[in-house]
């Protein structure tokens, strides 16, 4: 059960997050429109999803640059920035449900793929030229005959939207059917490479693609919770390194911007010489369970046995 402690918080914040169940009945009232409606969530979540009970920031965020009259998203960013600040991408490991969904199909037994570093890195990058450019460049800078401008990202690119609002709207509304174009099957053509990539290698889309991730990987270095390495309990074994689906070396680099704090590493390390941080301060590490290596003595203990073996 404590295994799966981060699933089961991944899923149950989507099933919270997405609980207008009303929205799901064909023919009864598409989209929560209420209150919380006004909020964004932290994470990746469709506006337009028919149980969606808060807004995406990322839509959020192109909805007010879009706008005729050009405004400062001071809420959506702020918000963002709040959120950065706080816990960085602890929110990808932990509150999103498109972040679960593709660790599941992750799980499924087919030969999978460890992108090698040389196409890995620069890829990395792609996220945030999605963000400059999809997600504020041309929301704020293009403008259509009418005035208005284009929601980019979510229109042209968005998996996670297509996933949650479209394909439920297109199911549940079939007056909905005849009027898909090409920009519906475009949509799906990326919603099904995302799936079949997410099968092979370990979430893609929030390695590459993803805009709110590559927002809050911006404050990966700063953000009040962080990851810590105890160097002196560090027996340079690299099994955290080893475990790590996002390809990081979380002992050498604790607060990589690729970092989704998903805490794997701290379970695969046999010292338990990574923990959480909060502000400097320790809340959460993996108890080993047994006398191995918690600190220097048990260090020089397990390298003598390395030397011994
Ligand atoms: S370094 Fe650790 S916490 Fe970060 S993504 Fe890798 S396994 Fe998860
Ligand atoms: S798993 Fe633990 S001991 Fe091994 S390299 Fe990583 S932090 Fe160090």
């Amino acid at each position: 059960m404590v295994k799966h402690v981060r699933k089961i918080i991944q899923a149950g914040w989507g099933i919270l997050t997405n609980a207008y169940v009303r929205g799901f009945i064909p023919g009864g009232p598409m989209l929560y429109q209420g209150p919380l409606k006004h909020f964004c969530v932290p994470g990746m979540n469709c506006y337009s999803c028919p149980g969606a009970l808060g807004a995406c920031p990322v839509g959020s965020l192109q909805a007010v640059l879009n706008e005729r009259h050009r405004r400062f998203p001071f809420y959506v960013l702020g918000w963002m920035i709040f959120v950065g600040a706080a816990v960085g991408r602890f929110i990808c490991g932990w509150l999103c449900l498109f972040g679960l969904l593709q660790e599941l199909l992750y799980k499924i037994p087919v030969r999978k793929v460890r992108v090698a570093d040389k196409v890995d890195r620069p890829l990395r990058y792609l996220k945030y030229i999605v963000l400059a450019v999809l997600v504020v460049g041309l929301p704020l800078l293009y403008r259509t005959r009418y005035g208005a401008g284009d929601p980019s990202f979510c229109k042209y690119v968005c998996p996670v939207g297509t996933l949650e609002g479209g394909v439920p709207h297109v199911l549940l509304n079939g007056t909905l059917r005849p009027a898909l174009g090409w920009l519906f099957r475009w949509k799906m053509l990326l919603l099904v490479l995302c799936i079949a990539a997410s099968v092979v290698i370990y979430r893609p889309f929030c390695r590459y693609i993803c805009p709110l991730g590559a927002f809050y990987a911006l404050f990966q270095r700063f953000s009040l919770v962080r990851i810590r390495v105890d160097s002196d309990a560090c027996i340079n074994c690299g099994a955290c390194h080893r475990v790590c689906g996002m390809q990081v070396d979380p002992h050498v680099m604790p607060d990589s911007a690729e970092c989704i704090r998903c805490g794997e590493c701290m379970k695969a390390c046999p010292v338990n010489a990574l923990s959480f941080t909060a502000g400097g301060k320790g809340f959460c590490s993996r108890s080993t369970g047994s006398n191995i290596g918690s600190n220097t003595g048990n260090k020089k203990h397990l390298r003598r046995l390395d030397v011994f073996s």
